[in-house]
């Protein structure tokens, strides 16, 4: 049975289809809310209800510890009747510019002993269209699907670039450096709402764990092609020297901007040397930024570590809630749409 989901303060208002979660009936209609991991976990679309009720979809929690005491989490929730629901954003959204290609490995090189850089190309003649730090996901052959950020900015329109973690017996990340020019993988993006508040012009700081520095290259390549000029300040997190795998892109950008602060923290013991902050991501934030407040905080990586910088920022460093913009790579098949 279907149910109306009206957005509070809107003229805004869709229908909800039987099971289906809040946040997938809003994207059906055009309006995304925030969103990441789309899990549950992630805390992103976490959202007021304001009127009517809602219940957990499956077996899922209807909340987490990103919550604040009346919100629930719209990725996880479908409405009993007819609700009204009070998102922190919303944006409007073609639901129909999310396309499927047949891409093809074109390079495939590896950045660190257990990353790879893989470049794939689009068909002749067809273009990627994306936000900078936006997601696509990438189908099995058993269906399933995995979730990789874009590193490469909008422009570079022909082809996408991801940069891959190993995991010890993963599906696809494992296979991933055995991959050969001209190999198909099925895509489709884009997905996510880690991207760039455009209307902002206020210090900003990027927070990578890893791998998560992929969106943060996006996001920075197309600050640079667009000219934008804003004080950064970007933390990079990994456990060793060879996590921070692409430090070429880190001095392209101190180039353009000589006032761009790089920080590179290094946790396992002993292994942070000349230059290095030795020591975890939240831990570098706070050693470093003595006063969030006024400033955008985007942070890309495990669930763990944007749960400790999110902590810090908001609970040590004064940032607002609102200000505070992640994405987070949850591990195993992503969830369907
Ligand atoms: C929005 C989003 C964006 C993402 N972007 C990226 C990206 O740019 N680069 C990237 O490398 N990854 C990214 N990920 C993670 C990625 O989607 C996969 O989860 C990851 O590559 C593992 O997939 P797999 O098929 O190799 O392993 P699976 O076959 O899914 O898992 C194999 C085993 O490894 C465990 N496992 C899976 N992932 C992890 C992990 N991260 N840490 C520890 N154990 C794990 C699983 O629990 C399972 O036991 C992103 C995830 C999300 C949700």
């Amino acid at each position: 049975m279907n149910h109306r989901i009206a957005i509070a303060g809107s003229d805004v208002a869709f229908e909800c289809a039987g099971n289906e979660s809040v946040l997938d009936a809003a994207a059906r209609a055009g309006i995304e809310l925030p969103y990441s991991c789309r899990k549950g976990v992630c805390g992103n679309c976490a959202g007021a209800v304001v009127r009517g009720e809602v219940a957990a979809i499956g077996t899922g929690a209807l909340t987490n510890e990103t919550c604040l005491p009346d919100q629930v989490l719209f990725c996880m929730c479908a409405p009993r009747g007819d609700i009204e629901i009070a998102p922190t954003a919303m944006r409007r959204i073609d639901p129909a510019a999310r396309k499927r290609f047949t891409a093809k490995v074109f390079r495939n090189e590896l950045a660190a002993p257990d990353v790879s850089v893989l470049q794939l190309r689009l068909p002749t003649g067809q273009r990627a269209k994306f936000r900078a730090g936006q997601y696509l996901q990438l189908s099995l052959p058993d269906g399933s699907t995995r979730s990789y950020s874009m590193a490469n900015a909008p422009h570079e329109s022909d082809a996408v670039t991801l940069h891959v973690r190993h995991v010890p017996g993963g599906a696809f990340s494992a296979r991933v450096p055995r991959l050969t020019a001209g190999e198909l993988v099925d895509i489709e993006l884009p997905f996510g709402a880690f991207s760039l508040q455009e209307e902002q012009a206020r210090p900003v700081v990027f927070v990578a764990g890893g791998t998560g520095f992929a969106p943060v290259k996006s996001i920075l390549d197309d600050m640079l092609k667009r000219r934008i000029d804003r004080p950064i300040t970007l933390i990079w997190a990994a456990r060793q020297a060879d996590g921070i795998y692409l430090r070429t892109a880190v001095a392209r950008w101190q180039k353009q901007w000589p006032q761009m602060r790089f920080v590179s923290a290094l946790s396992d013991d002993g292994a942070a040397g000349d230059g290095d902050f030795a020591g975890r991501a939240d831990e570098a934030l706070l050693a470093t930024c003595p006063d969030l407040k006024g400033h955008e905080l985007y942070c890309c990586g495990s669930p763990a570590m944007v749960n400790a910088v999110r902590d810090a920022a908001l609970r040590h460093r004064g940032l607002d809630a609102g200000d505070f913009h992640s994405d987070v790579f949850v591990e195993g098949p992503a969830a369907r749409s």
